[in-house]
């Protein structure tokens, strides 16, 4: 995977954003001979898959399961891992009315938690959305429609609009169908008794099981094998370098500006590859901006997380990966346990738990401070009776990140052209990545972004990175 370096008339390309779409990218270039230069803003790379290890603890930005539906992808994830790496067994389950449901649902699960009365309601509430249904089909114009369509309302209310609602922080009419056929991997009741009890094999739709993890350093280890990589090519990574400015010149990218180590810096090259946030990144290319780009970019909207973690003084909590609380008068809405993905995670002995809360940027729980926000999840928790009162040992962490989920709206897909029409409008400049695109994807489709932006650039293919996690197809 390495080259040898590039010559000093090799092209030249900067990428910014040194998250996995930019590093897999810049990887790309770098091993076909180019002279690459990453800006990562931040003082690590990795950006939404970053990882960091303090006080004998490892931890990510949430919990992180690394799969891809293609086997190449798979296998070229392992050689970046170069070995560190390991398989896990997913378990991810709802925490509700303090029972465990399996998730995705399992209809025995639900036969034998929900009480009678829930289980008359969910199948009559059924029964009567397919009569409906039927006479006058039920548009799948927004969230909310999509599943009661599918499930009935009682089953959309007890298990998916609350938690959408609460991690989204918006009413699931105002939220694009988009989102459901994405992220829920059952077609429908029917569907979802068909699997629990047949359990086809091969269905695309089926929920991964089973995923990649680094056995140590966490998830941000495969953004650091890939800035290895470029490294042992004779390319460069920088970190702590903000990009605040493009100059624009006859519909091309002249330079970009950079802030690092406390001093502005300027840097020409052939391409510029960006994988920074659609809404952050039209203001700063050229001098102005059509009005049109300026209205977009108001109009897209983020959803931030604060991510509470509270170290304890026991090996495990549940043995999940994951665990979703739907219920609204607790302001978390899941949790994770690193030492379920590795042991080496956390000191022998002990756990930790990564509490997550949905925010907007300046509300309570964004500005909130550090100890109240540790206090306030450690209460969630013991209220939930997941943990004992006084088990949480001193000095948790929190991280904050802003441009967390792009909020798939009614207008989004609008939006969305308006800014990426605009990007296109210059030549050597190419905006990609989960945030150069306003795309709810995941790992590997940042990767296979970053691949596809390269592979069009040096080779004839000509293959649209902008395709990639844009359709109904299920993530998994
Ligand atoms: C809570 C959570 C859980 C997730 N779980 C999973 C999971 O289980 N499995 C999975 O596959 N995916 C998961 N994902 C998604 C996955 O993390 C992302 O899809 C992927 O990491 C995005 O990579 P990216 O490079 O496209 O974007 P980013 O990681 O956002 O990278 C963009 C980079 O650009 C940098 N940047 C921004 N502005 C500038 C600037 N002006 N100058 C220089 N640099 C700049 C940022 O600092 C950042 O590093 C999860 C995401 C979240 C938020």
């Amino acid at each position: 995977m390495t080259a040898s370096p590039p010559t000093a008339t090799a092209k030249r390309v900067v990428v910014v954003g040194g998250g996995l779409a930019g590093l897999s990218c810049a990887q790309r270039f770098s091993e076909a001979g180019w002279q690459v230069t990453v800006l990562e803003a931040e003082h690590h790379v990795g950006g939404l898959a970053s990882s960091f290890t303090e006080d004998g603890y490892t931890f990510d930005l949430g919990p992180h399961r690394l799969y891809s539906n293609l086997d190449a992808l798979n296998e070229h994830f392992k050689r970046v891992l170069n070995g560190n790496w390991d398989y896990r067994n997913r378990l991810s389950r709802i925490f509700m009315k303090k029972r465990f449901f399996d998730y995705p649902l399992k209809v025995g699960n639900v036969l034998t938690s929900l009480s009678p009365w829930l289980l008359f309601r969910s199948f009559w509430d059924y029964m009567a959305v397919r009569l409906r249904n039927a006479i006058r089909p039920i548009p799948d114009d927004n969230f909310e429609n999509w599943v009661v369509k599918r499930f009935g309302k009682t089953l959309y209310d007890l298990f998916f609009g609350t938690y959408t609602r609460k991690a989204w922080g918006i009413p699931c009419t105002q939220i694009a169908s988009d989102w459901a056929s994405q992220r829920i991997s059952q077609l429908n009741l029917l569907d979802t008794v068909k699997k629990t009890v047949f359990r086809p094999k091969g269905d695309v739709r089926s929920l991964v099981t089973r995923f990649l993890y680094p056995k140590t350093g966490g998830i941000g280890e495969l953004s650091e094998g890939y800035r290895r990589l470029i490294e042992a090519d004779g390319n460069t990574v920088t970190t702590g370098a903000r990009v605040t400015q493009f100059d624009t010149a006859d519909g091309r990218i002249a330079r970009a500006h950079y802030d690092h180590d406390g001093a502005s810096h300027t840097i020409e090259a052939d391409l510029f590859i960006s994988t920074v946030p659609l809404t952050a990144l039209a203001p700063i290319l050229g001098e102005s901006q059509p009005a049109a780009v300026t209205q977009a970019v108001a109009d897209l909207k983020h959803k931030a997380i604060v991510f509470c973690y509270l170290k304890l003084d026991r090996p495990q909590v549940t043995p999940d990966h994951w665990v979703y609380i739907p219920e609204e008068h607790i302001a978390i809405h899941r949790i994770s346990e690193f030492t379920n993905f590795s042991k080496e995670c956390a000191p022998e002995g002990k756990t930790m738990v990564c509490a997550e809360i949905t925010s907007t940027i300046g509300d309570k729980y964004w500005t909130m401070d550090d100890s109240d926000l540790l206090k306030l999840a450690s209460d969630n928790l013991v209220t939930l009776g997941l943990l004992q009162a006084g088990e949480v040992l001193e000095g948790g962490f929190v991280r904050r990140i802003d441009y967390a989920y792009p909020i798939y709206d009614l207008t989004y897909r609008v939006n969305v052209k308006t800014l990426t029409d605009f990007m296109k409008s210059f030549d050597n400049f190419i905006s990609t990545g989960r945030q150069g695109l306003f795309r709810y994807g995941n790992m590997d489709h940042s990767v296979a972004m970053g691949h596809a932006v390269a592979r069009r650039v040096l080779s004839t293919d000509d293959v649209d990175h902008a395709q990639i996690a844009a359709e109904d197809e299920y993530f998994g």
